[in-house]
């Protein structure tokens, strides 16, 4: 049985160190490795920190780099574990060191101890057993705790009722105190890490093969865990039925809101185009009058002008005629107008013909001019005698006048 635990949890076989707080540490390292190598990390933080107070205020990575001859493994962890328990021992005792747990007898102290390994078995729970046979001088003395005896009983080793002190005289007399220490290391990570009152974790126990209990428990677990997945699948296809429903439910809802949306479109498409058809027809009313009033104006016009046309056609013979009348008069204009033209051409023709016609003339037309001028001189003195006749004879045809008036 402590090969097994051995193999699975490590552990010492025996007390290397004096000072409880080293033998502690050692403890520590062991766990999850072997004594060697524990002893081996132990020197190394001896070498590379003055005391433990130090490695007390170190950082993580620092004590992980010192203590990495134990493996990436082992060493997961184990940095964190002595800080924390260097940090507690630190805070319960005001320093750090474990001497005073060899005093015996001093009830305070022990007080002070049975606390500090509550705390460790919380976190490994084999630390305050071996460090209990630590305390009493190397000699291992198996605590059998209700946790360690349930497990021991369930393996088969004791009947079930047997009390606490008889398994542990028949384990002491059955292991050499180095399989002790291996001993009581290994049962009680299973008891206290594993063995638990109901559902034991029998699947991750190294005593599965042997335990008696286990087929039974696996089995157990098996129909609590195909139950509990049972549920679960129950629980899933009810989820995803809600699930679906409610889908259906929303699906449903966007069916009828998108038919609503699609009948208001619809009838605000018919209201666009009933109000389009209306502005067609009445703007098709319009141009069919405007037409209308287009082709009686045009109509109106025609009539106008063919008023006009018939007013003219009366009033052109006039014009005709009067043109008629006075064509022959034109004529005669015109004939005059071509004499006179051809007149003129000739007086520009023969200017020279006409100077010398002057010339021969002229002698002629200057005694006739004298002529006419002395007979214009004789009238002139006869007009004053014929003027002064005229007012008589008017006024004696007057008077004729008159008197034949009055008769
Ligand atoms: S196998 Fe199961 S019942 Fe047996 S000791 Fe391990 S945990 Fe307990």
């Amino acid at each position: 049985m402590f090969a097994v635990f051995e193999k699975k949890y490590g552990g010492i076989r025996t007390f290397t160190e004096e000072r409880p707080l080293d033998q502690l540490i050692i403890l520590i390292l062991a766990s999850g490795s072997t004594q060697e190598k524990a002893v081996e990390a132990l020197a190394a933080l001896r070498a590379e920190f003055v005391d433990w107070n130090e490695v007390r205020v170190t950082a993580l990575h620092d004590v992980e780099r010192v203590i990495a001859c134990l493996g990436s493994k082992a060493v997961e962890g184990k940095a964190s574990l002595i800080r924390d328990a260097l940090a507690t021992i630190y805070a319960r005792f005001n320093r750090v060191d474990l001497d005073s747990l060899l005093e015996k007898g001093d009830k305070q102290i022990t007080r002070r101890r049975d606390r500090l390994f509550a705390y460790f078995a919380e976190r490994t729970p084999s630390l305050p057993p071996l460090m209990m046979c630590f305390l009493n001088g190397g000699k291992s003395q198996i605590q059998v705790t209700s946790s360690v005896g349930r497990a021991l009983t369930r393996c088969g080793v004791f009947k079930k009722g047997t009390t606490p002190s008889k398994i542990r005289g028949q384990l002491e007399e059955a292991f050499s105190p180095e399989e002790q220490l291996l001993f009581v290391n290994g049962i009680y990570e299973v008891a206290e890490g594993l063995c638990h009152r109901s559902a034991p974790g029998c699947r991750s126990c190294p005593m599965k093969s042997t335990c008696k209990a286990a087929p039974e428990e696996i089995a157990k677990q098996k129909k609590v865990e195909d139950a509990i997945r049972a549920k679960a699948r129950k629980d899933a296809r009810r989820l995803a039925q809600k699930i679906a429903k409610e889908a259906k439910a929303v699906a449903e809802r966007a069916a009828k809101e998108r038919r609503k949306e699609e009948a208001r479109l619809l009838a605000e498409q018919k209201k666009k185009d009933a109000i389009k058809k209306k502005a067609e027809a009445k703007k098709k009313a319009e141009a069919k009058k405007k037409a209308e009033a287009k082709k009686k104006a045009d109509a109106k016009k025609k009539d106008t002008a063919k008023k006009k046309a018939a007013a003219k056609k009366k009033v052109a013979p006039k014009k005709s005629d009067a043109k008629k009348k006075t064509a022959p008069k034109k004529k005669a204009a015109s004939k005059k107008n071509v004499t006179k033209k051809k007149a003129a051409t000739k007086k520009k023709a023969t200017p020279k013909k006409k100077a010398v016609a002057k010339k021969k003339t002229a002698p002629k037309k200057k005694t006739a001019t004298k002529k006419k001028a002395v007979k214009k001189k004789v009238a002139a003195k006869k007009k004053p005698a014929k003027a002064k006749a005229a007012p008589k004879k008017k006024a004696a045809a007057k008077k004729k006048v008159a008197r034949k008036k009055r008769k």
